[in-house]
């Protein structure tokens, strides 16, 4: 039986995006440590405060503090099939904690090149209401939305270079480790939404 699905590559490469895909193909629960992050933070709670100022700065947040978050996620009953991890593991610590608490199938790398990734990132907002991601120029929000819409406090160009360097130097290295165990599926993220959200289905298919 299909186990979890790790969703792999860059900030802005469209994880969340093509996620939706994937629970609709899969009905694995979605499990996104930067959205847990992010509620924690509105919720004021101590992971919250702790996370903020990592997050802020675009470094990634102590091991510790993500492998203990997800521990609590899996023992919920809704991932006792496998979920789909989006944005996690980030560090090969974190992937060899996943690898002694859950059993991984596949790792769908999502590859996008670095010179498309700042204007992907600066250009993403988000509907408070509902959560669902825009793009000022390849996902326009409907015109009655867009007053409401925000953008992330991460998604400033600023902000997107240390990210970048992050995934560069701690996360890049897992595509190799999971290369190497033969769990890694690449698919090519630089077309439209729809392009690689069929990679992505056809990947998750043939799993
Ligand atoms: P994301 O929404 O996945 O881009 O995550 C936003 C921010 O949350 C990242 O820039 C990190 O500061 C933090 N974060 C999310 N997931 C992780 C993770 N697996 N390990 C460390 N930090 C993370």
């Amino acid at each position: 039986m299909l186990g979890s699905i790790v969703l792999f590559g860059p900030p802005g490469a469209g994880k969340g995006t093509q996620a939706t895909r994937i629970v609709e193909l899969t009905g694995k629960p979605q499990v996104s440590t930067g959205d847990m992050l992010r509620a924690a933070v509105v919720a004021g709670t101590e992971l919250g405060v702790e996370a903020k100022g990592y997050m802020d700065a675009g470094e990634l947040v102590p091991d510790q503090v993500i492998i203990g978050l997800i521990k609590e996620r899996l023992k919920e009953p809704d991932a006792t099939s496998g979920v789909l991890f989006d944005g996690f593991p980030r560090t090969i610590p974190q992937a060899e904690a996943l690898a002694s608490i859950t059993d991984v199938s596949a790792v769908i790398s999502i590859e996008v090149p670095d010179e498309d990734i700042v204007g992907r990132i600066v250009g993403r907002r988000m509907d408070p209401e509902t959560g669902d991601i825009y793009h000022i120029s390849f996902k326009p929000p409907p015109p009655e939305i867009e007053d409401r819409l925000v953008q992330r406090k991460d998604d400033t160009e600023e902000t997107v270079r240390n990210r970048l360097d992050a995934y560069h130097e701690q996360t890049e290295p897992l595509g190799s480790w999971y290369r190497s165990r033969g769990l890694l599926t690449p698919v090519d993220g630089s077309g439209t939404i729809a392009e690689v959200g069929d990679a992505v289905a056809s990947a998750v298919i043939g799993l």
